[in-house]
């Protein structure tokens, strides 16, 4: 976007009125409209200027803005059709370097090569993220997440092992991603706040564990965490092979889940796996 073009732009909370998006509590809407940290959001995953950003859940466009001003290319997945004019009107603007897709963003094929950036509701960010982490073929298709859930999710996804915050969430976030928890959100920055805080994390992909399958260590993690309070032994008795597993790594089976870090785990999976 030109700085002409950027500097033309109603205010946010214009496009808003004008466009009558009154925030829909069915659609999980809470709307950033301060643009310092707007632009603080598009920051997080490094230098934007010239890349592919995937982003979700756009809404009035707050955060796509920020992202054009980045100098990223947008491809922006909206499911709310009373959006979709207002986004228009900065597709215009954008001249080029913005695509909008209505559509739901659990169906919509994601662009490859693309960093990912959304302030989505709590289920389907959810939902999406486990998706984007799964599945045997890696580096993923995703260049980084940046991704806003409630605070207490962020932190599951981030969590060191030992804690009540660690679980599955973690274990299929970090072992073979970096995560960080990049920035706290108070619940007043958004219009309307929510009950609770926000907070964004961002994921960079890593090689993976060599010897290992995603489907073991997420078949591993189900298992454990699903019964998070039994002794290994009884939690990972359905997983064939599993308990034998562990006397060979030398961890006692009467550990329970959430001591065991994530490398535990993956070499868990690679016992299973060989
Ligand atoms: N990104 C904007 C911001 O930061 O101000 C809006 C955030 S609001 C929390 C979430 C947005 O996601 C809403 O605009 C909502 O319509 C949209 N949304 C909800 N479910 C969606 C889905 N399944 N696919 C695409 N967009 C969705």
């Amino acid at each position: 976007m030109s700085a002409d073009a950027l500097a033309t732009l109603p205010p946010l909370r214009e496009v808003i009125a004008r466009h009558g998006l009154s925030a829909s509590k069915a659609l999980g809407q809470n709307f950033l409209l301060d643009e310092q940290l707007l632009d603080r959001i598009a920051a997080i995953p490094g230098s934007l200027d010239g890349e592919r950003v995937y982003e979700v859940g756009p809404g009035p466009g707050g955060l796509t803005r920020a992202l054009l001003r980045a100098g990223a290319e947008v491809v922006a997945v909206e499911r709310d059709r009373r959006c979709i004019s207002a986004l228009a009107e900065l597709a215009e603007a954008a001249e080029g370097r913005l695509t909008i897709i209505e559509g739901d963003a659990l169906v919509v094929e994601p662009p490859a090569g693309a960093h990912v950036v959304a302030n989505l509701p709590y289920n389907v960010g959810t939902a999406l993220f486990v998706r984007w982490l799964g599945g045997e073929t890696w580096p993923p298709w995703w260049k980084s997440l940046t991704l806003m859930f409630q605070r207490e999710v962020a932190e599951r996804i981030v969590a060191a092992s030992g804690g009540g915050a660690y679980g599955r969430l973690a274990v299929l976030a970090q072992w073979r991603s970096r995560t960080r928890l990049a920035m706290k959100v108070h619940r007043s920055a958004f219009v309307p706040p929510p009950k609770v805080m926000s907070a964004v994390v961002h994921l960079v992909p890593e090689a993976q564990p060599e010897g290992v399958k995603a489907a073991t260590v997420e078949r591993l993690t189900a298992a454990a965490f699903g019964q998070r309070r039994k002794m290994l032994r009884r939690s990972l008795g359905a997983v064939p092979g599993a308990v034998e597993a562990l006397e060979r790594l030398g961890i006692d089976p009467e550990r329970r889940a959430e001591t065991l870090a994530v490398a535990d785990f993956v070499a868990l999976a690679r016992l299973l796996d060989s």
